[in-house]
C-alpha cells in the first residue's frame, strides 16, 4: 500500500526537482550563472532564488519567478532585489511581471496530489534538459550533482 504523505513532505519532494530544474536550465555543462551578480558557479553550489519571495504557494513553483542565484545574492543579500528586478525586466518584461505580482496576491492551498503532480512535472522537465544537453548528461554521469 502506498504510504500517505503529508503536505510538507510532498512540498519538499516537489521542491527538490523544481530546484534542480531551475538551477540546470540554461546551464553550461556543470556551471550556471547567478542571474543577479552574473558570476558563474557550479550548479551544485547555486540556489533556486525567487524574484517575488516564494512564501506564497501561488508563485512558489512558477519557473518564471525562480532562477539560479548564488548564496551571496540569495541569502545575505536577500535576493539582490534591484538586480533581480532588472533581470526580470530584460527577460520577461513588465506584462509578465505584473501577472506574477497578481498571482502572488492569490491564496493557493496545495493538496498532496497537487504537489505530487508538480514533482512529476519538474522531474520530467529536468530529464528533458539533461537529454538535450550532452554536457549536463556527462556531468550527471560523474555523479557530481
Ligand atoms: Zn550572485
Amino acid at each position: 500500500m502506498k504510504k500517505v504523505q503529508t503536505v510538507s513532505k510532498a512540498k519538499r519532494k516537489a521542491w527538490v526537482w523544481f530546484s534542480l530544474y531551475i538551477r540546470t536550465r540554461r546551464a553550461d555543462g556543470e556551471f550556471n550563472t547567478c542571474v543577479t551578480c552574473k558570476r558563474v558557479y557550479p550548479i551544485k553550489s547555486l540556489q533556486a532564488g525567487h524574484w517575488l519571495p516564494g512564501r506564497h504557494n501561488s508563485v512558489l513553483f512558477d519557473p518564471r519567478n525562480c532562477h539560479p542565484q548564488c548564496y551571496g545574492c540569495n541569502v545575505p543579500n536577500k535576493g539582490n532585489p534591484v538586480k533581480y528586478f532588472h533581470f526580470m525586466e530584460e527577460t520577461f518584461g513588465k506584462e509578465i511581471m505584473d501577472e506574477l505580482e497578481e498571482l502572488d496576491k492569490q491564496t493557493v492551498q496545495f493538496k498532496v496530489v497537487d504537489l505530487e503532480e508538480l514533482e512529476q512535472f519538474f522531474k520530467t522537465k529536468y530529464k528533458e534538459l539533461i537529454k538535450e544537453d550532452n554536457n549536463i548528461r556527462n556531468f550527471n554521469k560523474r555523479g557530481e550533482r
